[in-house]
C-alpha cells in the first residue's frame, strides 16, 4: 500500500513538471539578425526555453498554449543602468531625511513591477541604498514581481563626490562616512569599499568617477577619483568576478575610469574623440542614458523641482549626451543600452530605443544593444539575451515590427520571466 501510495505521488509530481508551455508566436524576432521568423512556437519547460519549432504547435492535454500569432515576439530586454529605489521628485532631497528602508522598499517594489511589465525582464542597478539587495532576492524567490536584478548596492564615491550621501547636509548631520558606507579617498579604502559590497551582497560595482549631475555639488564634471584608486576597484572586483562601471561625465575622469579598467562608462557627456578611441583600445562601452539626459533638461525649467546648482548643471549637461552618443557610436564605440530609470520615471525605459534611434543607430542594433550585448557584460550569454532552446524563458511581445516602427517597444503585451507569465 504504501508503495503504490509514493507511486501515485511521483506519478502526480512527473505531470506538474512535465507541463508545458506553448507560445504560439505569428512572428519571432531574431535580435540577432533583425529579422522576422514566421509561424514559430516556443516551448517552455520549468524556466527555460527547451525547444522553438517551425508552424503553430499543441502540447498535450496537460500543456498551455499561448495565443501570439498576431503578435511580435522577442527576449525580454536588459536595462544597465536603473536606479529602482528611487523615483527623482521635488521631494527626493528631503525623502533622504524622511523616509525608512521599510518605505523605500515598499516603493522599490512598485517600481520592479512597472519595469517587468514594460518588458524588460533584467536591469542592473547602479546604485541606491541596499534596499536594492533585498529587493532582488525577494523578486529570486517569487515574493515581489519584478525583473531579474543585479545590483551595486551602495555606489562608491569619495568624500564631497557625486554618490557621497551626505552631500548638502549640514555639518553635524554629514558626520564622516568612510568605506563601509561607499566613501573612500585612498587606494586601500578602494579595496575595503568593494570587499564590503561583496560582503554586503552586490553583484557589481559602481564607481562615481566624475561629478554628477543630482547631487548636490558645484560641478557636474570634475574627476573626483584617482586612477591609483579606480585600479584599486577594479583589481578588487576582478578577484571577485563582478563588473564595473563608472558613471562619468567630464572627460578626464572618464579616461582615467577607462585607463584603471573599469568596463561601462555610464553617460559619457563631455567625450572627447581621442576618449573615444581609448574606449576602443580597452574594450570599455557606453551606457548611454539619453533618456535622463533629457528628462533633467525638461524638469529643470520646471521652477523649484531641483534645488538650484542642481538645476544648473541639468541644463548644462543634460543636452549633450544624445549628441555624444551618436558620435561615439559612428566611430564604433560599443554601446550597451541602458537608461538611468529612476532619474524619469520607472516603465519607461523603452523610450531610450526611440531615441537611439533618432541619433542615427538602427533599430536592428539598439535591439541587440538591449539584448545579445548586455547579456554577454552580465556573463550571460548562454542564458539570456535571445530566444534559443536552453536560454531562460524571457519573452516579450509588441504589436509590430519595431525594426520598422521602434515605439512600438513602449507598449508591451506580454511578459514572461523565468517562465512565468506576468500579462498577457
Ligand atoms: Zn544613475
Amino acid at each position: 500500500m504504501k508503495k503504490f501510495i509514493v507511486l501515485i505521488a511521483l506519478m502526480i509530481t512527473a505531470g506538474i513538471y512535465g507541463q508545458k508551455t506553448y507560445i504560439q508566436c505569428g512572428n519571432l524576432l531574431d535580435v540577432q539578425t533583425g529579422k522576422i521568423l514566421a509561424e514559430q512556437t516556443i516551448i517552455v519547460s520549468g524556466n527555460r526555453i527547451i525547444e522553438i519549432r517551425d508552424g503553430f504547435v499543441l502540447g498535450d492535454s496537460g500543456d498551455e498554449v499561448i495565443d501570439l500569432k498576431n503578435k511580435v515576439v522577442l527576449p525580454g530586454f536588459i536595462d544597465m543602468h536603473v536606479h529602482i529605489e528611487i523615483e527623482s521628485n521635488p521631494k527626493t532631497y528631503i525623502d533622504r531625511f524622511t523616509l525608512n528602508d521599510a518605505d523605500v522598499a515598499y516603493r522599490a517594489s512598485v517600481y520592479a513591477k512597472k519595469t517587468l511589465m514594460a518588458g524588460f525582464t533584467t536591469v542592473r542597478d547602479l546604485g541606491g541604498t541596499g534596499v536594492n539587495i533585498a529587493l532582488r532576492n525577494a523578486i529570486n524567490r517569487e515574493l515581489v514581481i519584478g525583473p531579474r536584478i543585479y545590483t551595486a548596492g551602495k555606489s562608491i564615491a569619495t568624500t564631497g563626490g557625486h554618490a557621497d550621501p551626505t552631500n548638502g547636509r549640514r555639518k553635524e548631520l554629514a558626520g564622516d562616512p568612510g568605506p563601509k558606507e561607499g566613501v573612500i579617498n585612498s587606494p586601500e579604502g578602494a579595496k575595503k569599499a568593494v570587499r564590503q559590497r561583496y560582503k554586503e551582497g552586490s553583484d557589481v560595482i559602481k564607481i562615481t568617477a566624475t561629478g554628477g549631475v543630482l547631487s548636490v555639488a558645484n560641478s557636474g564634471k570634475n574627476p573626483q577619483f584617482t586612477i591609483e584608486e579606480i585600479k584599486a576597484v577594479t583589481q578588487i572586483a576582478n578577484d571577485y568576478g563582478m563588473l564595473t562601471a563608472a558613471h562619468a561625465h567630464g572627460d578626464e575622469g572618464m579616461q582615467r575610469a577607462i585607463k584603471g579598467g573599469i568596463k561601462t562608462i555610464e553617460h559619457g557627456s563631455y567625450m572627447s574623440e581621442e576618449t573615444m578611441e581609448l574606449m576602443k583600445e580597452y574594450n570599455a562601452y557606453l551606457v548611454p542614458t539619453i533618456t535622463a539626459g533629457k528628462q533633467v533638461v525638461e524638469k529643470a525649467k520646471i521652477p523649484g523641482f531641483y534645488p538650484a546648482v542642481v538645476a544648473e548643471k541639468a541644463l548644462e549637461i543634460g543636452p549633450l549626451i544624445q549628441n555624444t552618443f551618436a558620435k561615439a557610436y559612428k566611430k564604433g564605440v560599443k554601446i550597451a543600452f541602458g537608461t538611468d530609470a529612476g532619474v524619469f520615471p520607472h516603465g519607461l525605459n523603452a523610450k531610450e530605443f526611440g531615441y537611439m534611434v533618432e541619433a542615427g543607430m538602427p533599430a536592428e542594433e539598439a535591439l541587440r544593444s538591449a539584448t545579445i550585448t548586455n547579456a554577454e557584460l552580465l556573463g550571460m550569454s548562454n542564458e539570456l539575451g535571445q530566444l534559443k532552446a536552453g536560454f531562460l524563458a524571457d519573452i516579450i511581445a509588441v504589436e509590430e515590427n519595431p525594426v520598422k516602427n521602434v515605439t512600438t517597444l513602449e507598449n508591451v503585451v506580454f511578459v514572461m520571466k523565468n517562465g512565468i507569465i506576468y500579462s498577457k
